[in-house]
């Protein structure tokens, strides 16, 4: 805001106009209570009250100010995938497999990098992003930080095992994110496979298949010998219609930072999935605590972006700092403001670890009374 009124600022602090009058006599100015003050000095005074005057936090909320797309704006977009499972239960094998099933990639060739996420073109040209990061950690770390990236889960279970502790762990996971569960029996070419005890096993649970009169699909698969890849693909496309997922591709970009990490030679890199709009090379951003301009964009081929819709997952160069994971990713109208938001963010950030240690060390004060 541009200036206030020494009667408004008393209101607003909640103190009498004349202690305001009398706080400025201190300082060596003669004020009226309805004489016009600029904010710093208005933040001067308030401060000797104990008030902080928080100029950027509003400049950073409207900086920051988001107006969900209409309806008009919307457009179907991919689902985004993670794979959860037991460990040993062949999440990894499977998330192998099916980055094999690529169209493009099958075309273009390119060598497959490790970005932590990636998209598969179907043969009838539907797209499905995966998050390659397996495990129940990495989703829950995410979703910690209010993080929701994930439209499925498929839940990998191997077919001469069966439900184990990390089974349960990630389907409670998953339906506390109130995301829907597809189910992937792998492991079917052992010889000692069960898939029958293990949708039993699975109904139990809640997860009943649609054949025995429930809404849960399943798949029954082997990651390693690739068979049934093809119908799981089909029936994540099925969850995914149900789901009705859509985006708005044409406003500028916003997503999540899915992993990140400090290159020796290229700099900080993150793979951010684009949740929202649609990011350029040259975009300037905020991604948490950090900001930068998308200097270059790569898919998990290494080849070079100009631009990604909803659902992509790309490797972004051109961040300040390295991110974290979990962190939002929003396009800026320009670098200074984005550094602007950034710094006022990583402020907060101190200024919340700070208080938090002060209260640790007053608990401790407090133990030992
Ligand atoms: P993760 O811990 O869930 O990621 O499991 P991995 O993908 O690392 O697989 C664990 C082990 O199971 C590996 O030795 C895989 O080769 C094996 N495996 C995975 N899928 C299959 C499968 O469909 N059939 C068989 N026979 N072995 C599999
Ligand atoms: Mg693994």
């Amino acid at each position: 805001y541009e200036s206030i009124q020494v009667g408004e600022l008393a209101k607003a602090m909640g103190v009498k106009a004349s202690d305001i009058i009398k706080k400025f006599m201190e300082l060596g100015t003669m004020v009226t209570i309805n004489q016009s003050i600029d904010p710093e000095t208005a933040a001067i005074v308030a401060a000797e009250f104990g008030y902080e005057v928080e100029q950027a936090a509003i400049e950073e909320e409207q900086l920051l100010e988001y107006t969900p797309p209409s309806p008009e704006e919307l457009k179907p977009r991919p689902p985004v995938v993670t794979v959860m499972g037991h460990v040993d239960h062949g999440k990894t094998t499977l998330l192998d497999a099916i980055r094999e099933t690529d169209v493009v990639s099958k075309e273009a060739g390119g060598i497959t990098q490790h970005i932590g996420a990636y998209k598969v073109k179907l043969k009838d040209g539907q797209e499905i992003t995966f998050i390659d990061t397996p495990g129940h950690e990495a989703f829950t770390h995410m979703r910690a930080r209010g993080a929701q990236v994930t439209d499925i889960v498929v839940l990998v279970v191997a077919a001469d095992d069966g439900v184990m502790d990390q089974t349960k762990e990630a389907i409670d996971h998953a339906r506390a994110a109130g995301v829907p569960i597809v189910v992937a029996i792998n492991k079917i070419d052992k010889p000692e496979a069960n898939p029958e005890r293990v949708k039993s096993e699975l109904a139990e649970l809640g997860l009943v298949p649609e054949d025995w009169g429930g809404d849960t699909l399943y798949a029954e698969i082997s990651a390693k010998k690739k068979i049934g890849i093809d119908d799981l693909l089909e029936l994540i496309l099925l969850q995914a219609e149900m789901l009705e997922l859509k985006a708005a591709p044409d406003r500028p970009a916003r997503g999540r930072i899915v992993e990140s990490r400090l290159d020796k030679g290229r700099g900080p890199v993150a793979t951010v999935i684009i949740q929202e709009g649609t990011l350029k090379e040259g975009d300037p951003f905020v991604a948490g605590i950090t900001y930068g301009r998308v200097r270059a964009m790569l898919d998990e081929r290494g080849r070079r972006l100009k631009k990604a819709g909803p659902a992509t997952p790309v490797e972004i160069l051109g961040f300040h700092e390295v991110p974290q994971a979990g962190d939002d990713f929003i396009v800026m109208p320009d670098e200074q403001k984005a550094r602007k938001v950034a710094e006022y963010r990583a402020r907060k950030q101190r200024e919340a670890e700070a208080a938090k240690e002060t209260k640790i060390s007053l608990d401790k004060l407090f133990e030992k009374l």
